[in-house]
């Protein structure tokens, strides 16, 4: 995966390249989909969400710039794959997943693999999470129709927010960093992502049938 599928396609980063080399992908799939799931592709998890496509998962954890000692807050656990990523970057972890199977299912395996710097939550975290900000990064691996202001509110000075924005079929995938008052953007390409639902996302799921989302 890192040498096949990351490296060729610009992934650089030295930490998140050994990040991904050590954990286990297979392990945040079902049994049933473990064959594929070092595949260069997005995989299908509980309730019609998905565990990103690697490249995707280290494009954004590339992007948040993480040395360490940071405080992340992840928006979407999905599997728990990403956070698990993030948690070898970062020095702590929030992750925040509005379909309670998934956040119940993420934390016990987290928890067993021994992520104990990661936190998940049950809930919409489209409002971010309050009580934790600020965070040095803010990472929100679904597709929401505007960039929520809340969440640039809860960004530290010199903290990067990563965020697909834009329409269901297709979005752009924005970093945002925040200097002072001042949020300086930068463009990282068209991305397909399931969509971000709740108070500052879309209000239901505008997803034709047939997707192939990352
Ligand atoms: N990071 C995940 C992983 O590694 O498996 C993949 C995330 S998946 C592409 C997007 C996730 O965002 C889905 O699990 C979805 O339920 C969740 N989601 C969508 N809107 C949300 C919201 N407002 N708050 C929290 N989670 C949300």
């Amino acid at each position: 995966m890192v040498t096949e599928q990351l490296q060729p396609r610009h992934i650089h980063n030295k930490r998140v390249l050994t990040a991904m080399a050590s954990i286990p992908r297979h392990l945040f799939v079902a049994p049933d989909m473990q064959a594929q799931a070092y595949d260069d592709v997005a995989l299908p998890i509980a309730e019609g969400q998905t565990i990103s496509q690697p490249y995707i998962v280290a494009l954004m954890a590339a992007a948040l710039q993480l040395h360490g000692d940071e405080r992340v807050l992840e928006i979407g656990t999905g599997s728990g794959y990403a956070a698990a990523v993030l948690a070898l970057l970062a020095a702590e972890v929030i992750t925040i997943e509005r379909h309670r199977a998934l956040a119940v299912s993420a934390a016990q395996l987290l928890d067993q693999l021994g992520y104990a710097t990661v936190a998940v939550i049950e809930g919409d975290g489209s409002l971010g999470w309050p009580p934790d900000a600020p965070y040095d990064a803010i990472s929100v691996p679904a597709g929401a129709p505007d960039v929520p202001p809340i969440l640039l509110d809860q960004l530290a000075d010199g903290g990067r927010l990563v965020i697909p924005v834009g329409p269901p079929e297709e979005q752009r995938l924005l970093r945002i960093v925040r200097q002072g008052a001042r949020f300086i953007r930068d463009d990282l390409g068209p991305v397909r992502f399931v969509p971000l639902i709740g108070a500052a996302g879309w209000t239901h799921d505008h997803r034709p049938e047939q997707h192939d989302p990352r």
